[in-house]
């Protein structure tokens, strides 16, 4: 193993000596819990609950690549379109959850994919970019979900990507590489989660998957509901394991899902499958531990496109208010966490105007956008006309682009569009400066950032989180609250 994979040392505690003091009885006899040992003075009253073993149910809610302009965008799009704040918004306002910001570094850089980063909740290891809940030397580290069915409770993975992505994976799989998602399908009918919703199609179908294996079939043989549709999967009636995959691909940005019909009939929203998630797994009476992901985030802020980057930011916050639902019925048995992976392209509303008053105006523009960015560029290529251009543009958000700017991203879905920083060379990229003029959304650029990221919590164990938590404190955090026992890594 490298010498950083394992490097657990950095903050007082490892989790050797976890293992030890679980050993001896600490996990559950109520000393305050091992976070305790490694806070701080300050902390140390918010640790006086004992909380070991007593958390249920586990919510875990993550934004993929959501930067801290992203939070503050989709609120003030929640109060200026729809007259009230966003959920995760409100929660700090009412001063409802312990509230900080977490270092998601991984084993070899400070800057995280999404794979090594969930691998860091997932099995309390930081391990490289790209592997999933394995070390460079192929050191395996059971990951969370497992060893929370072998404790008997229901496991639950939900998310906009599809359902074998980075985030998912890294609570449930075992691979050296974060594109292995025919084997991550296959881990997961092997380790036989109870409720699995996303997309996918192609890593679970016959037609698609390299060795021509139905998952499908496999799935049914294990007595497992299997939906390909909204109308499938239907609401939870009574505990029922699920194999929900609703698109080839990931599903839709929630803006071109909500005016597209044939989307909006068939695919379910990150609320409808969160709510049929908790609803089954909590009418098992096993307890449950559930992972929901906001996906596409993370992929609308790598396409410079602000238009879908708020509309699935807010996606997400309405999952989060059904969970904070389910949380108010049962706050003492449920930890929730909401939190988000890595920064990405760090969007901003910008300041316009000679006094900033033009910002929000601009912002506003997006209220009476139809489509997103991506929805634009889906159909145009090195052929598209500058007409073409302009008037796609103009179907999705009723904004005429100046002939100058269609001609950049003309050259530059011709390759011939030179920036200064090439990570804004990309047609897509081009076109999310372009709107950039006209919403006041900017971008530093298109790629991960290494950014402390927001984290909230509420429930059993959230009181342990202090103003600044590890990623892999999480692990050991949502293991401790529910009273299950970490794995005795070998060596
Ligand atoms: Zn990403």
């Amino acid at each position: 193993m490298s010498k950083d994979s394992n490097n657990n040392s950095g903050n007082g505690f490892n989790r050797r000596d976890f293992l030890k003091f679980g050993a001896l009885g600490g996990i559950l006899a109520g000393t305050g819990g091992l976070l305790s040992s490694c806070a701080n003075g300050s902390a140390t009253s918010r640790n006086s609950d004992n909380y070991a073993g007593k958390a249920k149910y586990i919510i875990f809610l993550v934004s993929d690549g959501m930067s801290h302009g992203t939070l503050q965008m989709a609120d003030l799009m929640s109060r200026r379109k729809l007259g009230r704040p966003s959920k995760w918004i409100s929660l700090y306002e009412e001063d409802r959850v312990a509230r900080g910001l977490m270092d998601m570094t991984t084993g070899n850089s400070n800057v995280p994919d999404s794979a090594a980063a969930a691998s860091s909740w997932g099995c309390g290891q930081r391990i490289y970019n790209g592997n999933v809940n394995m070390a460079e030397d192929g050191t395996e580290f059971e990951p969370i979900l497992p060893l929370f069915k072998n404790a008997g409770r229901k496991t639950g993975l939900v998310t906009t990507t599809k359902v074998t992505h980075a985030t998912p994976a890294g609570f449930s799989a075992n691979v050296p590489q974060r594109g292995m998602e025919d084997e991550i399908a296959q881990q997961y009918y092997e380790r036989e989660f109870d409720i699995i919703l996303g997309g996918g199609n192609i890593h679970f179908s016959d037609e698609h998957r390299e060795d021509g294996r139905n998952l499908y079939d496999g799935f049914r043989e294990k007595g497992y509901k299997v939906a390909r549709s909204k109308r499938e999967l239907g609401t939870a009636a009574g505990f029922e394991r699920t194999l929900g995959v609703f698109t080839d691909h990931h599903l839709p940005y929630s803006l071109d899902h909500e005016n597209t019909p044939d989307l909006a009939e068939n695919v379910p929203t990150l609320a409808e499958m969160s709510q049929y998630a908790i609803d089954s797994m909590y009418a098992s009476g096993d307890g449950f531990i559930l992972q929901i992901e906001g996906g596409r985030v993370d992929h609308a802020a790598h396409t410079m496109d602000g238009t879908g980057l708020v509309y699935d930011q807010l996606a997400f916050d309405d999952a989060i208010r059904v969970a904070f639902d389910f949380y108010d019925q049962h706050p003492e048995e449920t930890l929730v966490i909401i939190t988000t992976d890595h920064g990405n392209a760090n969007p901003a509303l910008n300041a316009a105007g000679s006094r900033y008053d033009d910002s929000v105006p601009n912002f506003d523009k997006l209220q009476t956008f139809r489509y997103t960015n991506n929805w634009i560029m889906s159909e145009l290529n090195d052929s598209s006309s500058l007409s073409e251009i302009r008037s796609r543009i103009g179907t999705a958000t009723g904004i005429e682009v100046e002939r100058a700017h269609a001609q950049m991203l003309y050259d530059a879905l011709r390759g011939d569009f030179r920036a200064a920083y090439r990570m804004k060379e990309r047609p897509m990229n081009v076109l999310g400066d372009i709107m950039s003029n006209h919403t006041s959304i900017a971008f530093t650029g298109s790629v991960h950032t290494a950014d402390y990221v927001e984290l909230a919590a509420a429930g059993p164990g959230s009181s342990s989180i202090g103003a600044f938590t590890r990623n892999t404190d999480l692990f050991t955090l949502m293991l401790e609250s529910a009273g299950v026992e970490a794995p005795v890594m070998a060596g």
